[in-house]
């Protein structure tokens, strides 16, 4: 019943189809293993195992079969020969940087990332004596000057939220290359069906599975993915050690999650179209901010790396802060929370949430405006999406 993995299958069918191999019992959908540890046939297996000398499971802290599909069908879809699943997106890039840097190690660091994410290098690494230069996503010249001999990693998320720039991958995967350093990419915005950062030259994928993984608001989990070395061996380790492990039933629900994430995604990017057309023709809205829109200022990388634009659309409304919380405010249908990545629809205002504790000349200079609102565009029909963003917008 073990069938054959061919490599030659495509993402969608790898996504359904990788890492799942049956028990005896001849279970046709994959089973969660709810144990902690693993039993052995003899002393000399357990001594075996504990060694590395034959593999196979001993603590689910390190390993767990339902752990371990999600593990593959994500390594598979990103093209990665190793992956480590992890409690949170937040414990996959913590355990990276623990795994693979020392004290006095510098890296360089894209400002437009996850706000946590800053407060992760600001606060937490910083105090292990992690030294982080931040640089703008999009000033190719601020890479240029950051990225020395003594870089050790480069760190971006792209498109960047809320404001979807991006980088060009490819040539900055060269340039940190050229240095001897190493590029992680946080892929959580177009997941591997939009945007392959291994393929473009990256060295390291980062996800918070909470997200599109998932798909719909379900669980909180993390992953990590690379080469054997890198990710199989040293965040690996880490995990063992440390122990910010995956939980097998979350590992469940992100696994059945990638079946459906090729169709998901296509679905996404096919409503997130239509609102971000929709507001771009409506007056009393200044300008948005969507990969999928052909006056992006970035258009020409977008069209080289990603295959879709994704789902996150935000705008800026005619009449800042009041008139954007009044566009919130007037939503019967769309959820107001500042999650993504869910089959339903979210609205948030960034300035006063997820960008809140910048300064004003901090937010001024981020380009997030007081009339700024995010979408996270989900599966409902973009019919009902649209006509509940025009009950604030059409009173005006
Ligand atoms: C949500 C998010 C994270 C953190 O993931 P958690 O699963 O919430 O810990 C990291 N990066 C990006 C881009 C995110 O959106």
């Amino acid at each position: 019943m073990n069938r054959v993995e061919d490599p030659q299958w495509q993402p969608q069918t790898r996504a359904i189809r990788v890492g799942h191999h049956p028990t005896n019992e001849g279970e046709h959908g994959e089973p969660i293993f709810t144990t902690s540890s693993f039993q052995f046939e003899s002393a000399e297996q357990a001594a075996a195992r504990f060694s590395g000398a034959e593999p196979g499971n001993i603590y689910a802290r390190f390993t767990n079969p339902t752990t371990k599909v999600f593990e593959d069908r994500l390594a598979a879809l990103e093209g990665g020969e190793s992956c480590v699943a992890t409690g949170s997106g937040m414990a996959a890039i913590l355990s990276t940087f623990m795994a693979l840097c020392s004290a006095g190690d510098e890296v360089v660091v894209a400002r437009q990332v996850f706000g946590t994410t800053s407060v992760l290098f600001n606060k937490y690494l910083a105090k292990f004596g992690l030294k982080v230069k931040w640089v703008d996503l999009t000033d190719w010249s601020q890479w240029e000057a950051a990225i020395t001999d003594l870089t050790r990693w480069v760190f971006v998320e792209s498109p960047s939220n809320p404001l979807t720039e991006v980088v060009d991958i490819a040539r900055l995967a060269e340039l940190a290359h050229k240095h001897g350093a190493g590029l992680i990419v946080d892929n959580c915005f177009c997941t591997p069906i939009l945007q392959q950062p291994l393929a473009l030259g990256a060295d390291i994928v980062i996800h918070s599975a909470t997200k599109f993984l998932d798909g719909q608001g379900r669980a909180i989990g993390g992953a990590v993915v690379g080469n054997k070395k890198l990710v199989g061996e040293e965040v690996r380790g880490f995990l063992r050690t440390c122990g910010p492990t995956m939980s097998p039933f979350n590992a469940w629900i992100f696994a059945k999650g990638l079946e459906t994430l090729a169709l998901r995604m296509k679905a996404h990017c096919a409503h997130a179209s239509a609102v971000a057309d929709f507001l771009a023709a409506h007056p009393q809205v200044k300008r948005v901010y969507f990969p999928g829109l052909s006056n992006h200022p970035q258009a020409d990388i977008i069209a080289r790396q990603q295959s879709g634009p994704g789902a996150i659309v935000s705008f800026e409304v005619e009449g800042g802060q009041a008139a954007a919380w009044r566009v919130i405010n007037a939503t019967q249908m769309i959820s107001i929370t500042a999650n993504l990545g869910d089959a339903k629809t979210t609205i948030t205002h960034p300035a006063t949430t997820t960008h809140g504790r910048l300064t004003p000349e901090q937010r001024k200079e981020s380009g997030i405006h007081d009339g700024l609102v995010r979408l996270a565009i989900g599966l409902e029909d973009p019919i009902d999406i649209i006509r509940d963003l025009k009950r604030g917008l059409d009173r005006e």
